[in-house]
């Protein structure tokens, strides 16, 4: 039976372009089938938390849209309320995972957690949301896309407010990334394309200030990312790159559905915690896997040429 194969709508997300710079490979399995069917790129893949800071990390995203739809609403949590309902998620997502974490680590992590969230709303970028100045402001689900010159766009902002006739768009950071630091701000600046394609968001560039509130050495750095035409032209130009890369690189998993040619990982650092490690030729190390790859490929090539050259 021969299989049709539907290519997917290119799409872009942080998650999805991390993992393709990474480890084309991972990626490849993440987001593709050996079948040949790609999986929707409608929404990016729940990969379960990998680690328990991970989980943690997590936890604390789905606590904070829990705290900011209820602010929308006008409806004030107590601290002890606050810290019940994130304990709450991270048990549930302890039991669902099957996860064993030491006792003390865990409440520990819950404690950093909690204390974590508070001091975001303490925040310059965030505290007139919860001391009732003045806002129009809106929150939304990083996993809500918008179609950006064809490409499925996950760069939905955390928040944005509206004060002095312009949108502040804010994108929130629960942990450092190791990202190069220009291309973090290009991905940045996708919000604005984002925030574009959406009905009661300005089309005037000049109506848009894009602010980072990221958490790194236990508190919550704040800064501004410039905005110009070249920028945000640069950043359209890095996601469309990057969508042509999953084109390609799809088009690649579906020719050699073993995977086995497909580029490994850049960093032995990334197999650390890669969940696909124990069926990956990387699993006893990334190094030898990758000699053993290209040993594969030299003589796969030279089997290639002498069929043709036999054939010729
Ligand atoms: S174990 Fe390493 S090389 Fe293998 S898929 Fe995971 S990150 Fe990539």
């Amino acid at each position: 039976m021969v299989r049709s194969m539907k290519p997917s709508k290119p799409h872009w997300s942080q998650t999805s372009s991390r993992l393709m710079n990474a480890c084309p490979r991972a990626w490849a399995i993440t987001y593709g089938t050996t079948t040949g069917h790609f999986r929707s790129a409608k929404r990016p893949l729940p990969n379960p938390p990998r680690t328990f800071d991970d989980l943690l990390t997590r936890s604390m995203r789905t606590t904070w849209l829990r705290r900011l739809s209820d602010q929308y609403q006008r409806k004030v949590w107590s601290t002890p309320y606050a810290k019940r309902t994130f304990d709450n998620t991270v048990d549930d997502a302890i039991d669902h995972l099957n996860m064993t974490v030491p006792p003390l680590h865990l409440e520990m992590g819950k404690y950093r957690s909690i204390k974590q969230l508070r001091l975001l709303e303490q925040s310059q970028t965030l505290r007139p949301l919860f001391t009732g100045e003045p806002r129009r402001w809106a929150y939304f689900d990083r996993r809500k896309s918008a179609e950006v010159r064809g490409i499925e766009v996950y760069a939905a902002p955390d928040v944005a407010v509206f004060h002095q006739h312009r949108w502040t768009l804010v994108r929130l950071q629960f942990r450092s990334s190791r990202r190069p630091l220009l291309g973090q701000q290009l991905e940045h600046l996708l919000m604005i394309h984002w925030a574009r394609s959406q009905p009661g968001f300005p089309e005037d560039l000049a109506a848009y200030r894009v602010k980072v509130v990221r958490w790194q050495a236990h508190r919550w750095k704040e800064h501004t990312v410039e905005v110009s035409q070249e920028l945000l032209d640069q950043s359209m130009a890095l996601m469309a790159h990057d969508a042509q890369e999953m084109k390609w690189l799809q088009r690649w998993a579906c020719a050699d559905p073993s995977f086995a040619s497909l580029p490994l990982a850049s960093h032995h650092e990334e197999c650390h915690t890669c969940p696909h490690r124990p069926n990956c030729p990387a699993k006893n190390g990334l190094a030898s896997a990758k000699r053993a790859q290209e040993k594969m490929l030299v003589s796969r090539d030279q089997s290639e040429a002498t069929k043709s050259a036999n054939t010729a």
